[in-house]
């Protein structure tokens, strides 16, 4: 029952969104539900996943085997090239060549100094301490939003940001490392300089030309086995909603797209959510808006697109959904 007094209601107009809507609520006799479930009902297997979590709240990160599983997990589910997650595990294992990491291997002490500034080139010198790194993290704050002055070792610091960012912030954030450890040769090697601004730029790039070449509008799987968007059939309309939640704010976004048989664009909207308890709230929120934009466009022959599955399955069911969203 604690999750009566932690849990916000937004209000239909909280998103602005149609309070004649799809989500109309209907008045049901109280009961006892199970709030760590999204389906509000107890299993074995979700109390099992509430025992794990409390133990891993209680270890420190880097000696938490699961806190570490954790990390492993967010870096090999990464939708990135391999020599990219490689990077960011190499990293992590802090096995990088780096001069620091040569001098240990070898016994001895030859040349520590950063190519770029002098420093003892260690592998949280590149990768985050030097001002480079720190002038490109800092060009990057508004899109990845963590503590980059944080006196932590790479595992536990990737932990802590890593755990209030969403899956595509965190692969922006590996493309970064990758991009500060390819700058790191370049200078040593090739003796080329760039700017954070140019870094910035390539980073950002990068990350829209890999998003393109993974997402064709022909029905296909791609090589990382994600669903590409496919045109409707002749005469329907498809619309494609999705939900971002942001931890550390409590709040989130939703967006809704909608285009015609040939895959051409109609509509959008996007919409600031200000108070939401969950990523399945914020999905909730957005399947709502994609239906009432429907309406407002006259209801036409149309098919529904969204990559919550939870949600999908919750607004299809015809049962009583026990959950604080139900
Ligand atoms: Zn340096």
């Amino acid at each position: 029952m604690e999750s009566a007094t932690s849990y916000v209601p937004v209000p239909a107009s909280g998103c602005g969104g149609d309070s004649q809507g799809a989500f109309e609520s209907s008045v049901s006799p109280d009961c006892l539900i199970w709030h760590f479930d999204h389906k509000g009902k107890f299993s074995v297997k979700s109390a099992y996943r509430v025992a794990l979590a409390l133990s891993t709240d209680l270890d420190p990160p880097s000696s938490s085997v699961s806190g570490m599983a954790q990390l492993w997990k967010w870096v090999w589910n990464a939708k990135l090239p391999k020599k990219i997650k490689l990077c960011t595990w190499r990293g992590i294992h802090d096995i990088l060549p780096t001069c620091c990491a040569l001098a240990k291997r070898r016994g001895s002490l030859p040349h520590l100094g950063c190519g770029v500034c002098g420093g003892a080139e260690s592998t949280l010198h590149i990768l985050r301490n030097y001002p480079f790194a720190q002038a490109v993290w800092c060009l990057l704050s508004g899109l990845l939003s963590f503590d980059r002055h944080a006196d932590l070792p790479l595992p536990d610091w990737l932990l802590v940001f890593w755990c209030e960012l969403p899956s595509d912030a965190r692969a922006l954030s590996m493309v970064v490392m990758w991009a500060l450890w390819s700058n790191q040769n370049d200078v040593t090697w090739r003796s080329t300089r760039r700017r954070p601004h140019d870094l910035v730029q390539f980073v950002l790039q990068y990350m829209e030309e890999f998003r393109c070449a993974n997402n064709q509008p022909t029905g296909c799987h791609d090589s990382l086995g994600a669903s590409c968007w496919s045109c409707p059939p002749s005469g329907t309309i498809k619309i494609n909603f999705v939900g971002a939640f942001h931890t550390g704010s409590t709040g989130g976004g939703v967006g809704v797209v909608i285009r015609d048989e040939n895959g051409q664009f109609l509509a959008s909207l996007a919409k600031r959510v200000l108070y939401a308890n969950s990523a399945e709230h914020v999905e909730c929120l957005a399947a709502r808006e994609a239906v009432g934009f429907w309406r407002k466009m006259g209801g036409q022959s149309v098919i529904f697109e969204g990559d919550s599955l939870n949600t999908i399955q919750d607004v299809l069911s015809s049962g009583v959904n026990l959950s604080p969203l139900g």
